[in-house]
């Protein structure tokens, strides 16, 4: 392949095509951290907003660094895989700690709290020049579709492949304008079902093409399957309060956030009703409260990994008792609970019902 083309075809068409993203209007490594963790895993348009409202509320290191870790959650609300917001702030106080000034380089970088490969490449090139190439899926892609890769590209060997392809096409002077063309290119051109190879800037250099099959590529051992679930959640409210609870686990899917005391189990009928019996022994052995029925208030689905969840939200007729543990279960009204970091699921059942539930 001849690199100098190449690198030069791509940035001539990122220059004239690149979408207008707030973060690239910024050269302030700090709001390119934070724009970076909140792209891991999240589409772009849905980053946009919290992008602007989190800088608005934590406009410095200092200021994330200073804040208690509810509010960082609230901010994140709603934005999913909230151990990012977490290690943000982590990482916001060890940079205070050393001076304020973000790290420079891809190696000190990912010495920071849930700072990977791919987001210190990101952050080292754009912000600092580096001349790291970044390997996120995207780019993954492109390379093995460029290189009709044709072995499975979560393999070790091919992973160093793509590596040293990605090293040898990287552009040393435009390092963060090159990576960020590249993951352009796969988000909006060359995409996993139907890669656009005629509006491709750089189609006379890809392999795959001149297969006339690039959509195959890259191989994989397929991919991960949608698993459903089922849950059940109780509205627990007494005196206008309605009761949360925060799952310390670090390792959960919600470590930190507050939530509406739930339970799982199978599908269907049957299980619903399992649902509801472990529901009261749930209130009762952790909580220490007793209620006369559990009333079907809504159902309602959420995503959260591979995973798909059904639930069933209950209120709690007469809850009567006293809390056995006071650190992780709290009454909250419905105002606090939404000023808390709540997940999406939960924020939208105490926006819809919890005001009627709790007369607020
Ligand atoms: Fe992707 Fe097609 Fe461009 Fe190849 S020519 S990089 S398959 S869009």
């Amino acid at each position: 392949m001849d690199v100098l083309r190449y690198r030069s075809e791509l940035l001539t068409w990122y220059d004239a095509n690149k979408r207008d993203m707030p973060w690239r209007r910024t050269r302030d490594p700090y709001a390119i951290l934070v724009s970076e963790v909140m792209l891991q895993q999240t589409q772009v348009s849905r980053v946009e907003a919290y992008w602007t409202r989190f800088l608005e509320r934590f406009p410095t290191v200092e200021a994330l660094a200073a804040a208690a870790e509810d509010d960082v959650c609230s901010v994140w609300s709603g934005l999913g895989y909230y151990h990012r917001a977490r290690n943000l702030r982590k990482a916001a106080e060890a940079i205070a700690r050393s001076g304020g000034d973000v790290p420079g380089t891809a190696e000190l970088l990912r010495e920071l709290p849930g700072i990977g490969a791919y987001t210190a490449a990101a952050v080292a090139s754009i912000a600092f020049g580096e001349a790291v190439p970044v390997l996120d899926a995207n780019v993954v892609r492109v390379l093995a579709r460029l290189l009709a890769e044709s072995e499975v590209v979560t393999r070790a060997p091919v992973r160093r492949r793509l590596e040293a392809a990605a090293v040898e096409l990287l552009d040393p002077e435009r390092s963060g304008d090159f990576n960020q063309a590249m993951m352009e290119l796969g988000a909006v051109v060359c995409s996993p079902a139907s890669p656009d190879c005629g509006r491709c800037p750089v189609g006379v250099h890809c392999l795959a093409r001149s297969t006339g099959n690039p959509g195959e590529f890259p191989v994989t051992r397929g991919a991960a399957r949608t698993k459903e679930m089922y849950e059940t959640a109780a509205l627990v409210v007494r005196r206008g309060r309605v009761l949360l609870t925060s799952d310390p686990d670090e390792r959960g899917w919600w470590p930190g956030l507050w939530r509406l005391p739930r339970v799982v189990s199978g599908a269907g009928s049957e299980g619903a009703a399992s649902r509801e019996t472990k529901l009261h022994t749930l209130l009762l052995d952790d909580f220490g409260l007793t209620c006369d029925a559990l009333v079907p208030v809504t159902t309602t689905a959420y995503g959260v990994t591979t995973n798909r969840v059904t639930l069933d939200v209950v209120s709690c007729s007469s809850p009567r008792g006293a809390l056995r543990r006071a650190r992780s279960i709290r009454w909250f009204t419905v105002g606090e609970a939404l000023s808390l970091g709540v997940p999406a699921a939960d924020r939208r059942i105490l926006e819809l019902h919890g005001p009627s539930l709790t007369g607020q």
